[in-house]
C-alpha cells in the first residue's frame, strides 16, 4: 500500500507540496480549515465585484513556469497572463507621481528625468541585481536551509560584501533623489523587513521589478490557486475544506496522523503549510522545537489593514497598482518594527484591478483594494479601521484630485484579528517571517521537525521566505525532503 501524507492547509506552499508528493507516488490529502482553499490568496466576491484578498503582484514569472514545467505543464494551460503596462505608479504629492513603465529602457528614461546621470547608475545597479537574481532565484533558494554551506558557492563568495551591506546603504550611495531612493527601496518591502535590515544581495528583487516586470493573471491571482488545485486533482490529491486540524497525533516520537472535527486521520507523514507557530501548538509542549521566546524575538513581516471597496464609477489618475509614498517611510517603518503602534501618517498601496481586467468589476465601476502595512500584534478594533479608512481616503482624494467617497457602494475590511481568526496567523502577521540576514536560509525555522519524526513544515515562515514565488519553492523543498526521508 502507498504511504499516506496528510497536509495541513491549502495555501500556495501546501498546494505546491501536494503536487510534488502526489507526483512522487504518495497518497496525498489536504485538510483546509476554511470553506475555500488558497489561504492568504483567497478571493472575495461581492455584488459583481471580485477582489484578491491577499497577493496582487505577480512577480518572477519564471518561478511559476518552473513549477508547472516540473509537471510538464505551462501556466498558459491554466490561466492567461498579461504584462502590465505601465507596471505601477508612485505618488509623492498632489498630482505628483512617477510612472514605472514595462521595460527597463523606459524606466531608465524616467530616472534620467528625475536625476541627471541616474540612468547610467541604474543600468549598473540592475546588472548587479540580475546577476544576484541568477544566483539566488535560479539556484540558492532551491536549497532546503539545512546547512550554512548551502550559501557558500564560488558565486556567493565573490559577493560576500553584499551580505554585510544593506539595500538602504547601497541605494543611497548611488542615488541622491529621494523619490528614486523610495522607488528602489520599495521591492524589498516584499521580503518583510526594512531596507536598512535587508542585505544588499536581495537587490534581486529590483531585477524582478524593473527587469522582469509586473504581471496580472486574467480574473486575478486566485486563478493561480485554481490552476494549482486543478493540477493537484489531476495528480490524484484529495482536498477537504471545512476541516480544521486540532491536533497532530504523535506515537513513539513519530507523527501518525491528525485530528479534524473530532475524527482521526491516520497517515505516515504530516506536512503543515499552516503558520509554523500555530502548527507547533498542535503538539504537546515537549514536542515543540521553538519556544514562545524564540518567536517573540524574531522579526516578523508586517500585518496589514486592508479594504476591498466597490466604487460606483471609474476612477481617474490611478493605475492598476498605485503606491502612495507621500509621507516619510522611516517614520511609518519605526511604527512597524521598532515601537509597534498604529502609524500616524501611513504609506499605503492601492490596487484597481478593474482598470485592466473587466472581470473585477461591473461595467462602469471600479474595484479598489487599499492596504496599509501595520505592526503585527497591535490592537485591532472597528473604530481604528474606520479612522484609518477616513485618513487614507481623504489623502487619496486630495492626491489624485477627485471625489470618491460618495461613490462607495460598499467597503469590507480585513485586519489583524481576521489574520488570526482565518489563518491562525502568529500575532496576525500577513507575510510571515521577514528575510533579514539573521533570518535567511539555514537560520529560519526548519522544514523538518527535529523533535517529531515524519513531521514537516512548509510556507512563508520557513525557507525560503514570504511571497507567492517563495511559497511555491517551499512546497518543492519540503516534498524533496519528505521523499528523501520517507520511502513510498
Ligand atoms: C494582504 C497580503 C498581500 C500580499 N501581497 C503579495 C503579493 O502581491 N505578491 C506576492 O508574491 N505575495 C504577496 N503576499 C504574500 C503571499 O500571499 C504569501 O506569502 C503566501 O500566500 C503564503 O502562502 P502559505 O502557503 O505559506 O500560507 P497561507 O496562504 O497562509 O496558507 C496556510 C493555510 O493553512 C490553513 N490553516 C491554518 N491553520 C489550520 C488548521 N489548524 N487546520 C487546517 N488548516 C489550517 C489556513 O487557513 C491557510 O489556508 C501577500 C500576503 C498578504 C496577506
Amino acid at each position: 500500500m502507498k504511504s499516506t501524507i496528510n497536509i495541513i492547509g491549502s495555501g500556495f506552499s501546501s498546494l505546491a507540496a501536494s503536487c510534488y508528493l502526489a507526483q512522487a507516488g504518495y497518497e496525498v490529502n489536504i485538510f483546509e480549515k476554511n470553506q475555500t482553499i488558497g489561504g492568504r490568496a483567497r478571493q472575495l466576491i461581492k455584488d459583481g465585484f471580485t477582489f484578491d484578498i491577499g497577493p496582487t503582484w505577480y512577480w518572477m514569472p519564471d518561478v511559476f513556469e518552473r513549477f508547472f514545467s516540473d509537471f510538464n505543464k505551462k501556466p498558459s494551460q491554466y490561466y492567461t497572463l498579461e504584462k502590465l503596462s505601465p507596471a505601477y505608479s508612485v505618488y509623492f504629492g498632489k498630482n505628483d507621481y512617477v510612472t514605472i513603465e514595462d521595460t527597463l529602457d523606459k524606466i531608465t528614461e524616467a530616472f534620467e528625468k528625475e536625476e541627471k546621470g541616474s540612468s547610467k547608475k541604474l543600468k549598473k545597479f540592475i546588472d548587479n541585481a540580475k546577476n544576484n537574481y541568477d544566483i539566488a532565484i535560479k539556484d540558492l533558494v532551491y536549497n532546503p536551509g539545512v546547512s550554512p554551506l548551502e550559501l557558500v558557492t564560488p558565486a556567493t563568495i565573490k559577493k560576500i560584501n553584499q551580505f554585510f551591506s544593506t539595500i538602504k546603504k547601497d541605494v543611497r550611495k548611488e542615488f541622491k533623489n529621494d523619490r528614486l531612493v523610495k522607488i528602489l527601496e520599495f521591492p524589498v518591502l516584499f521580503l518583510g523587513a526594512k531596507p536598512s535590515d535587508t542585505p544588499s544581495f536581495y537587490s534581486f528583487m529590483n531585477y524582478a521589478d524593473f527587469g522582469l516586470g509586473t504581471f496580472h493573471p486574467k480574473k486575478g491571482m486566485y486563478q493561480v490557486i485554481l490552476a494549482m488545485e486543478n493540477l493537484a486533482k489531476e495528480l490524484g490529491v484529495n482536498i477537504k475544506v471545512n476541516s480544521p486540524i486540532d491536533k497532530i497525533i504523535v506515537e513513539n516520537g513519530k507523527a501518525k496522523g491528525i485530528v479534524s472535527n473530532g475524527e482521526n486521520f491516520h497517515c505516515d507523514v504530516v506536512v503543515s503549510g499552516a503558520d509554523y507557530h500555530h502548527t507547533e501548538t498542535l503538539l504537546d509542549k515537549p514536542l515543540r522545537q521553538y519556544s514562545e521566546n524564540y518567536w517573540e524575538k524574531k522579526t516578523f513581516a508586517p500585518s496589514s489593514l486592508l479594504f476591498y471597496v466597490g466604487f460606483n464609477k471609474k476612477l481617474k489618475n490611478v493605475n492598476h497598482h498605485t503606491l502612495f509614498f507621500d509621507v516619510d517611510f522611516d517614520v511609518h517603518a519605526e511604527a512597524i518594527y521598532d515601537n509597534p503602534r498604529w502609524p500616524e501618517n501611513p504609506l499605503f498601496y492601492a490596487s484597481f484591478p478593474s482598470i485592466t481586467d473587466d472581470n473585477a468589476a461591473p461595467v462602469g465601476k471600479e474595484a479598489g483594494i487599499f492596504l496599509i502595512p501595520l505592526a503585527p500584534g497591535i490592537e485591532d478594533t472597528p473604530e481604528l479601521r474606520s479612522q484609518y479608512f477616513e485618513k487614507i481616503i481623504d489623502r487619496f482624494e486630495n492626491l489624485t484630485s477627485q471625489n470618491v467617497k460618495n461613490d462607495i457602494i460598499f467597503k469590507e475590511s480585513f485586519c489583524l484579528n481576521d489574520f488570526v481568526k482565518d489563518y491562525n496567523s502568529y500575532k496576525g502577521n500577513a507575510y510571515g517571517m521577514a528575510n533579514t540576514l539573521l533570518q535567511t536560509a539555514f537560520l529560519r525555522p526548519k522544514l523538518k521537525s527535529k523533535k517529531v519524526k515524519n513531521l514537516f513544515f512548509t510556507g512563508q515562515l520557513t525557507v525560503p521566505g514570504p511571497g507567492v514565488p517563495p511559497s511555491l519553492i517551499s512546497g518543492k523543498l519540503v516534498a524533496d525532503l519528505v521523499t528523501k526521508h520517507h520511502s513510498i
